[in-house]
């Protein structure tokens, strides 16, 4: 399945929350899902009841969207999930969280995981050292995520790193303003997502 080019706020107002795909505009009032709370298309204003199957659809939509993978890739996710100790949705999330690209943004270092995304992609950062332009690579505890000397010039990262110099960082990621860098000190758990979604429709979706 190809990657969704079209207007990305009508993914957030069809999963009626904010997925935070825009960088700066999600957080003013420009956001659409405040101004027009209804799904998109001609039937968004209609009252639907919604069945069990399209509860957990839209949880896995929602969980997808909101990290920006693909369908296959997250099938591949819940796999890894299930072979890990602990309840699969939570174990999910906790995986999905450690992608370099939502570290990025996490970290401040990006305005939405789309351009965490992009930024990774051009060689912008580092793992403990190596230069890693792999957007799905898994960070671990103890991982140090640097901005590269070269990129710390960059016009563009200085705006970004302004920008969110104020967004406050989860308490399992630690960040030296500085240096540039942040470091992993624990997985996270559920309690650190603040994705509004109930995972274990996902995990009853992928069950049948
Ligand atoms: Fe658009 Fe961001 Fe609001 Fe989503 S959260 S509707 S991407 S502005």
């Amino acid at each position: 399945m190809a990657r969704y080019t079209g207007a990305v706020c009508r993914l957030c107002r069809r999963e009626g929350q904010k997925l935070f795909l825009k960088g700066e505009r999600c957080y003013t009032d420009k956001c659409s899902v405040g101004r027009r709370a209804y799904a998109p298309g001609q039937h968004g204003q209609g009252r639907k009841k919604v069945s069990e199957y399209g509860l957990q659809l839209r949880a896995k939509q929602t969980t997808r969207r909101y990290y920006g993978i693909l369908e296959n890739q997250f099938r591949h996710y819940y796999e890894l999930a299930e072979k890990r100790e602990g309840k699969t949705g939570e174990q999910l999330l906790s995986i999905l969280e450690t992608r370099l690209d939502n570290v990025v943004y996490r970290l401040g270092f990006a305005s939405s995981r789309p351009e965490a995304r992009q930024l990774v992609v051009h060689n912008h950062f580092s793992v403990n050292g190596r230069k890693v332009n792999i957007p799905s690579y898994l960070v671990k505890p103890g991982d140090v995520i640097s901005i590269n000397e070269k990129s710390k010039s960059s016009e563009k990262i200085k705006s970004v790193l302004e920008m969110n110099a104020s967004r406050p960082i989860p308490k399992w990621l630690e960040i030296n303003r500085e240096k540039l860098e942040g470091k992993v000190l624990a997985l996270p758990e559920r309690e650190d997502i603040d994705l509004a979604v109930e995972e274990t429709l996902i995990v009853e979706l992928y069950s049948k």
